[in-house]
């Protein structure tokens, strides 16, 4: 599950569809063992319920009768309240056990209009249930005798549920996001693609931080820091650096730069592990990495790029082409497999590395803009 934006607002994934599944199963059973023979009459409160309702009763095991009403405002009547009426109650429903299905039940305003025109029905008994109930904001005093998912006061949505008409159809449920809204970009390429030139241009252009791996890694070497000289023989052979390391070393980046817009994570992730754990820092920042940018350059074109960075940049592992090889080697090997960590996410974006720098910028920007 993945943050949504409905309107202007946005979603946090809150419940998936198998804790619904359970919560629905649970309460269809608890109930048929508590109704024993009586042939209920359930009747679902549109538009929210349609979904609960037809997953309840598929599982509700023994013979049942459905049906619905909606609410709608009262037309004509000047008044500050929002007063409304259920309409669609055509059945005769006298000495039958009613079940009320809600999709959720917060203030209980609705339920009070329900109470009232159930008053003269003759009904044997008024049952009520919902799937989502808040108990902080609920006011009135009419018994629940069924929720399945008690939560807090916060917007949902999905499930039947929405915001002003969108997310009904999600199969599951979201909460509402108030924490800042990042832009989590993964700048990808093998070494020599430009990430750390398209990075300074678009952590200006988009106001983010930018965390490059490799160039932590160096400056812990040069200052001769604990993480500096575990990390140098690895640097300078071309390989990777251990996960627990370098996943760490990423985390204390990020909580560095606690208020940031977004970040441009530039070397990182290089392994499904290090994606993994990306994923569950940004879960846990309520957010998330809304795109990888992959750019592709030819091998040679690499190869001739760094040797030529090498000249004057003084990086060790630039200035011998075996080790450029073997960078790059390194690169298609253990780290393309992330290119279908993204892809499966529809979260992969390639763009063509070679030209003007502007001319790329231009490329990743229109990619970005999108978002
Ligand atoms: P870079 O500047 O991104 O080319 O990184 C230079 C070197 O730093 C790599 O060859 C690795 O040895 C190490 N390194 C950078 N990022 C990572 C990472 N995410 N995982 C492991 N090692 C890394």
């Amino acid at each position: 599950m993945q943050i949504i934006k409905l309107h202007d607002l946005y979603f946090k994934p809150f419940k998936s569809t198998q804790q619904i599944d359970a919560a629905v199963s649970k309460m269809a059973l608890d109930m048929a063992v508590d109704l024993g023979d009586e042939i209920p009459v359930f009747i679902g409160i549109l538009n929210g319920s349609f979904m609960f309702v037809s997953d309840f009763v598929k599982k509700y095991p023994k013979p049942c009768e459905v049906t619905f009403i909606k609410l709608a405002s009262y037309e004509g009547v000047k008044s500050t309240e929002d007063i409304q009426r259920l309409i669609g109650l055509t059945q005769d429903l006298s000495g039958r056990t009613v079940v009320i299905l809600e999709d959720i039940i917060d203030s209980g305003n609705t339920l009070s209009e329900v109470h009232r025109i159930f008053k003269n029905e003759n009904v044997k008994q008024l049952l009520i249930a919902t799937l989502f109930f808040k108990p902080e904001a609920y006011k009135k005093d009419f018994k629940i005798h069924y929720s399945g998912i008690n939560i807090s006061n916060e917007f949902i949505v999905g499930y039947g549920l929405d915001y002003n008409g969108l997310g009904r159809d999600l199969p599951e449920v979201y909460q509402i996001k108030n924490t800042k809204h990042m832009t989590n970009l993964v700048l990808f390429g093998p070494p020599g693609a430009g990430k750390g030139t398209q990075a300074e241009f678009l952590k200006e252009k988009y106001n983010l931080v930018h965390i490059s791996t490799g160039d932590v890694f160096r400056y812990n070497i040069k200052n001769e820091t604990a993480l500096g000289n575990l990390a140098k023989s690895f640097i300078d052979k071309g390989q990777l650096v251990p996960d627990e390391v370098t996943i760490d070393m990423l985390e204390a980046e990020v909580e560095k730069n606690a208020d940031a817009n977004g970040f441009i994570f530039d070397g990182f992730p290089r392994t499904t592990a290090q994606a993994d754990s990306l994923d569950k820092l940004m879960t846990k920042k309520d957010s998330q990495i809304n795109a990888m940018i992959a750019l592709e350059v030819e091998d040679e074109i690499l190869v001739e790029r760094l040797l030529e960075r090498g000249k004057t940049s003084g990086r060790k592992d630039d200035a011998n082409e075996d080790v450029i090889r073997n960078r790059i080697k390194v690169y298609y090997a253990e780290t393309s497999i992330l290119k279908d960590f993204y892809s499966e996410q529809n979260k992969y974006y390639g763009v063509n590395g070679v030209g003007s720098v502007a001319e790329i910028t231009d490329r990743i920007s229109k990619i970005i803009n999108k978002l």
